[in-house]
Order: C-alpha cells, then structure tokens, then sequence
C-alpha cells in the first residue's frame, strides 16, 4: 500500500514488509516516510486545518457519519486486515471494527456541539460595560501516534474526536499494524473529508516520531502507547497539548465472598484477549489468602479451555503475539519468577510468536511479571489478607489505568473505588472493560488525560476568550 501524504498516495525509496507475526508471511509493504515527506505532511496539514476550520458542524458531522457508514459496510475486511497483521483472533478483530460505526457517529455528535459560555464579568469591580463569553475552537494540526494492538480502535478514538472538532490530523500508525489505519484513511477520503485533513505516514517512530512530535506547526500531540516513548515524547515536544494514554500492570482483587467460579471464568477472558496485549489487562491478581487455593483450583480450567491457535479459524480465541521476540519476553519473566519462588499453576510453553495462556502463583510484588508491564497472556497472582493491604499492594505500582474487584461487599467496594489510584474502576468485573463513550485514562505513569469522544473533542480543542468592552446596553 502507499501513504496519503500532500494529497496523494505515494511510496517513498524504502518500503518496509507488514508480516503477519502468526503465518510470518508478508501481507503487504509500505513505505518508510522520508524526513522531506514528513515536512510535506506538516505543510499540508497547515493548510488543511484552515479548510477543516472553514466547516460547519453539520458538515463535519455528515462526513463522520458517512465514514461510519463506509466501515459499516467493510467491517470483514478491515477485520481481516487486523488479524492478519497484528495475530489476534478473527473474532476479536469482528468485534473491534464492529464498534467503529457507532464510535464514528459519537464522535460526529460531540463535534457537532462546541460550546462555550457568557462569562458574569459585572461581578467584578471596574467591569461595567463589558460583555464576556468564551468560544470552543479547533487546535489546528493534531498529530495522532498508535500502538499496536489496537490498530483500528484506538486510531479511531482519535482521529474521529480530532476531526469532528474540526482539526487537522497527521496520523502515524504503529510500525507493525499500518494497512487497517490506511484504509480508513481512503474511508475519510471517500466520506468527502477535505484534501489532506487527515494524513497518513508510515515508518519507524524512532525516526519520524521527532520530527512531527518537535515542530512548531503541531499544536497537539495525541499518543498511545508504552510509558517510555510517552516519557520521550514529553522531552521533545516543547508547548503543546499532549494527551498520552500509556501502559499498566492492571489489578483484579478477589475478596472472600466473591462467586470464585465467575471470578475464574472473568480472569480467563480480562487477562488473555488478544493474547494479553491490552492496555487494561488483567495482569495482578490479589486474592484473599482465605480463598487463595480456591481460586487457583476455580481459575485452572477456563484458562485451559482457551482455544490456542490460528488467528482466522472461528474457534480461536488465543493467537500470535506481535513478534516471537515478545513471547520471548514473557518467558523469560516467568522464568525469573519462578527463579524467585513462584510457580507455574498452568501453561508456560512457548512455540514460535504463540504463548501459552498461563497462570503464576505465589507471586511476589516486587518480580517483574507483577511490577513492571508483562503485555502478554498471563496473571501473577498474589496473596493479600485484607481489603487495606489489597489495596496498598493495587497502589504499589507507577502505573494507574484499569482495577477491579470481585465482592458482594458494598463498602469494601466503595473503599476500593474510592482509594484505588486508577482512572478506570471496575466492581465486579476485570479491569479489562471498557465503552467507547466513557472517560477513558490513566493516573500517574499511566498518562494524561482522558479519550471517549466528548471528553477528546474537549482536549482537541482549546478555549478562546472574547471580551465586548464598550456595551452600554
Ligand atoms: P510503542 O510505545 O512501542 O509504540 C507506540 C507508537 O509510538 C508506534 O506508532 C511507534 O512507532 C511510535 N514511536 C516509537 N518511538 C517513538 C518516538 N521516539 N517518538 C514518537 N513515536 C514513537 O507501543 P506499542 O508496543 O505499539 O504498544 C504497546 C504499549 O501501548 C503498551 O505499553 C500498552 O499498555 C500501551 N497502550 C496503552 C493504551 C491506553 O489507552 N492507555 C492503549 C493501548 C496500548
């Protein structure tokens, strides 16, 4: 495939192979931009966040909407294109392009209502004659930057807010998962979004990431991805909006009373969709030592039952991870792990990219597997005694994202949501859950601010204050 880059789809000298980490074919090649291309993107882009400001929020809307009627109606083969590039099972991939109609027509709403308000200046001294209000206005260029996994939906959740608030948008997809993230550029295209008011640029993040992240004509950066290039983006993007959704090692607390075999059967789809890869996996369980063996007896069977295999049959549920280096990784953690006294209650095997779904128990916070981001498909559970020490054990991390807890207990509940340092709180569920219109961010190294389209629109857009000074009426 080519880039949309200055209006046009172009290759560029170097075109990079998109491989499929689970048939480690060659689904397609893109280009690897150059640094002169990327100049061409930011030029355009200067000039398209004039036309995009020009429009009305009906005619932003409508182009929204038709785009959500366009992926409507390709939802099977941008699914395809998703497993094939990024390894998660078809129906996962069903499921994640399946949300973009209506996630489009969201974001097309909350474009469609900027407001602002009249300001009481009279109720200061000296502000006779004075009529104040504010007004909601487009920030101009917003470059957008994703991850990996997922390469359809989390575009979305910025592209959509970004252009419904009449922006501009130079987007870099992940290295790895670029050919769902172009086509639905040629979506917007053919939905009648303006000539270059969304762009996109293919390559190396390393590479091209400075270069969009530094320039001045950007005045927002919207980013998604691991806490370290978030942290890297911070140092070189000078003063811009930036909103950074970032990575975590999400907790699920298990107190006494839970129903341990819905908890068991909770735990097998939160700590293994898309073979782990999700931000608000379900990485540390903390389970009450009163019901700790119960729990690992409950949690072994559903997690076994988990169908490994080739990403486009109807019954796999668990597939490749990004790249065989990855499933490396999670191996080696656990090794360390279980070097340090844990103990692999059931899978552990590796073959190729695919590894198997797996749980560790007796999991200490301070190993790897628990203190650092795993990314992969398996929980490290770990004994706690009280809803006090789940809690300071949940807080024993620099990540904040995602946090659940099983209990029928209404204040051990509210305790937890009251005193859980994450953005997203989840009772009687895994941490991993989430809709597409609910505020959506971490705390602490987690990131900075919030997704879900009407709480993007707001970070997509600044607040400009207008003053009549003079009114005598
Ligand atoms: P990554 O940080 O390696 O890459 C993300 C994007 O940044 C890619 O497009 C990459 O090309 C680009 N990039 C790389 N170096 C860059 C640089 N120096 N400057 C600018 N851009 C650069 O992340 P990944 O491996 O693709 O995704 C996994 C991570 O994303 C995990 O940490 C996960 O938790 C996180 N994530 C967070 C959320 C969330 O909502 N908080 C959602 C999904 C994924």
């Amino acid at each position: 495939m080519k880039m949309y880059v200055g209006g046009a789809w172009v290759d560029s000298p170097v075109m990079a192979p998109v491989i499929s980490p689970y048939f480690r074919e060659t689904v397609d090649t893109v280009p690897e931009a150059t640094p002169d291309q990327v100049q061409q993107a930011l030029a355009a882009a200067e000039q398209a966040a004039n036309r995009m400001a020009q429009l009305t929020g009906h005619e932003r809307s409508q182009i929204l909407n038709r785009a959500a009627d366009l992926v409507a109606a390709r939802v099977e083969d941008l699914a395809k294109t998703i497993s094939l590039e990024e390894g998660k099972p078809l129906s996962e991939s069903r499921g994640e392009a399946g949300r973009m109609p209506d996630l489009l027509r969201l974001c097309a709403f909350e474009g469609s209502q900027l407001r602002g308000e009249t300001l009481p200046l009279d109720a200061q001294v000296a502000t006779k004659g004075k009529l104040g209000f504010t007004l909601r206005v487009p920030c101009g260029v917003v470059v957008a930057i994703t991850p990996f996994n997922y390469p359809l939906l989390l575009v979305v959740h910025k592209i959509g807010p970004a252009l419904a608030a009449g922006n501009a948008v130079i987007l870099k997809p992940a290295r790895q998962t670029p050919l769902v993230a172009l086509k639905l550029t040629q979506i917007f295209l053919e939905a009648g979004l303006p000539e270059s008011a969304l762009q996109c640029i293919t390559g190396s993040g390393a590479k091209l990431g400075k270069l969009l992240c530094a320039d001045s004509r950007v005045r927002k950066i919207s980013f998604t991805g691991s806490t370290t290039v978030g942290e890297m983006i911070t140092q070189v993007a000078g003063v811009k909006k930036l909103s950074l959704e970032l990575g975590s090692n999400s907790p699920l607390v298990v107190l006494p009373d839970a129903d341990l075999s819905a908890v068991a059967a909770a735990t097998a789809v939160g700590g293994f969709v898309n073979a782990g890869q999700v931000c608000i996996s379900t990485q540390r369980v903390l389970v009450h030592r009163r019901v700790y063996g119960d729990f690992l007896e409950a949690v072994k069977k559903p997690v076994e039952s988990i169908k490994v295999g080739d990403p486009l049959a109807e019954d796999t549920r668990l597939s490749a991870m990004i790249s065989e280096a990855d499933a490396e990784r999670v191996g080696s953690w656990i090794a360390e792990a279980v070097a340090q006294g844990a103990r692999v209650v059931t899978g552990g095997e590796r073959q190729g990219a695919i590894f198997a779904p797996t749980v560790v128990a007796d999991v200490k916070p301070g190993m790897r597997i628990s203190c650092d981001e795993l990314f992969g498909p398996a929980v490290a559970v770990t004994a706690v005694d009280s809803i006090d020490d789940a809690i300071q054990v949940a807080n024993d991390s620099r990540y904040g994202l995602g946090a659940g807890i099983f209990t029928r207990d209404l204040d051990s509940a509210l305790k937890f949501a009251r005193r859980v340092q994450s953005g997203n709180v989840m009772i009687n569920w895994t941490p991993l859950w989430r809709a597409d219109l609910m505020p959506y961010g971490g705390f602490k190294q987690s990131g900075i601010g919030k997704e879900g389209p009407r709480y993007a629109v707001e970070e997509m857009t600044e607040l400009k204050t207008v003053v009549f000074h003079g009114v005598d009426a």
